[in-house]
C-alpha cells in the first residue's frame, strides 16, 4: 500500500511520456534529462503496452532529484476507435496483464509488416528498412514505418509521414489486436493501479467515447480523463470536465512526449496539478512512486 503523503513529490508534474522502449525517439534517461531541462520535477514515463523503460527512467530521474511514476500507455479499441488508457502505479508482475500487454506487442509486429507490404507496393519501402529504425526494446508501430518513409527521403518527418502516407485514408492502414477498454480498465484497476482514459477527444478518427459507455467504465473502475492534451478539442475538453465534476473524477494535463524529433509536443507544454498526483498516488495500490 501507498502512504500517500502527498509532500513528498514536487511539481510541475508531466504524467505521460514515450521513450524508445516504444515509439519515443529517445532513451529513459534521455527522456528525463528533457523533462528535467523543461522545468518537469515529477514525471510518469508510459510507453505503449510496455514496462521495459521503468528501471532506467527510475534512476535518472532520482540521479536529478525527480520523482518517478511508474506508467504505461495501454492500447485498447471500440469498434474502429482506437482508445488509449493510461495505467500509473500498477503491479508490473501481474500476470493477466503482462500477457495482455505481450499478446498487444506481438500482434503489432505482423500489423506492422502488413502495413509496410501494402506500402512497397506503390513506394520504395522494405521491412529491413523498418527494422533498422526499431530497437530491440521498442513497440513497433507506424512511428518506426515513418522513420523508415524518412530514410528512404519519402517524406521528411513523422508529422507528413501520419498526414499522408500512414494516415487511414491513404489505404495502407490496418489495425493490430487491442482489447476493448472495459477490459483495459479492469486489467489496471485489477493490478493496483489506476486507469485515466488519455487524450479521449481527439478530432476525427479517435472521436469521443459516448458517454453511457464513459460511465460504464468509470462504474468498472476508470479513475479519470487526461484533459489537457494538445490534440483534445476545446468543446470536448468541456464536457469531460463536466462528466469528471459529476463523478468526482482525476483529471491530468501532459505532453505525451515523444522526443524532440519524434512529434512537436514537449515537456510540460500540460501539467498535472499536485492535487490530483497526490489523488493518483493514494489510489495506487500496485507500485510505489520512485522518491528522490
Ligand atoms: P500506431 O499505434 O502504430 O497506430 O501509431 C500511433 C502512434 O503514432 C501514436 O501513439 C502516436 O505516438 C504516433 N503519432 C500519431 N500521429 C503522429 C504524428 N503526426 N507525428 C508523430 N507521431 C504520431
Ligand atoms: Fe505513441
Ligand atoms: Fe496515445
Ligand atoms: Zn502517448
Amino acid at each position: 500500500m501507498t502512504s500517500g503523503a502527498p509532500s513528498r513529490f514536487s511539481g510541475p508534474s508531466d504524467l505521460h511520456l514515450h521513450s524508445n522502449h516504444s515509439d519515443g525517439t529517445e532513451t529513459p534517461t534521455e527522456v528525463v534529462r528533457q523533462a528535467h531541462a523543461h522545468g518537469i520535477r515529477t514525471l510518469a514515463l508510459t510507453d505503449h503496452d510496455r514496462t521495459t523503460g521503468w528501471a532506467e527512467a527510475a534512476a535518472a530521474a532520482s540521479e536529478r532529484g525527480m520523482t518517478f511514476l511508474p506508467g504505461m500507455e495501454f492500447s485498447a479499441r471500440q469498434d474502429w476507435r482506437s482508445v488509449h488508457v493510461l495505467g500509473y502505479l500498477f503491479d508490473p508482475t501481474d500476470a493477466a496483464l503482462a500477457a495482455e500487454a505481450e499478446r498487444i506487442r506481438a500482434d503489432r509486429v505482423g500489423r506492422a509488416e502488413r502495413i509496410v507490404r501494402s506500402i512497397a507496393r506503390d513506394y520504395d519501402l522494405r521491412w529491413d528498412d523498418v527494422l533498422e529504425q526499431t530497437t530491440a526494446d521498442a513497440t513497433v508501430g507506424r512511428p518506426h514505418i515513418a522513420d523508415a518513409l524518412i530514410a528512404r527521403g519519402l517524406v521528411v518527418d513523422r508529422t507528413e509521414a501520419f498526414e499522408g502516407i500512414l494516415h487511414p485514408r491513404s489505404g495502407y492502414y490496418e489495425p493490430h489486436y487491442a482489447p476493448d477498454p472495459l477490459t483495459a480498465v479492469r486489467l489496471i484497476t485489477g493490478a493496483g493501479g489506476v486507469a485515466i482514459i488519455a487524450h479521449p477527444v481527439t478530432k476525427g478518427r479517435d472521436r469521443m467515447l459516448p458517454v453511457p459507455f464513459l460511465e460504464r467504465l468509470i462504474a468498472e473502475g476508470l479513475a479519470g480523463f487526461e484533459i489537457d492534451h494538445r490534440e483534445n478539442t476545446e468543446p470536448g475538453k468541456r464536457e469531460l470536465r463536466r462528466l469528471a465534476a459529476e463523478h468526482d473524477l482525476i483529471v491530468t494535463g501532459s505532453s505525451d512526449y515523444h522526443g524532440m524529433a519524434g512529434k512537436p509536443n514537449r515537456p510540460g507544454e500540460n501539467t498535472t496539478s499536485d492535487e490530483m498526483v497526490a489523488r493518483i498516488i493514494a489510489r495506487a495500490s500496485g507500485s510505489e512512486p520512485i522518491y528522490p
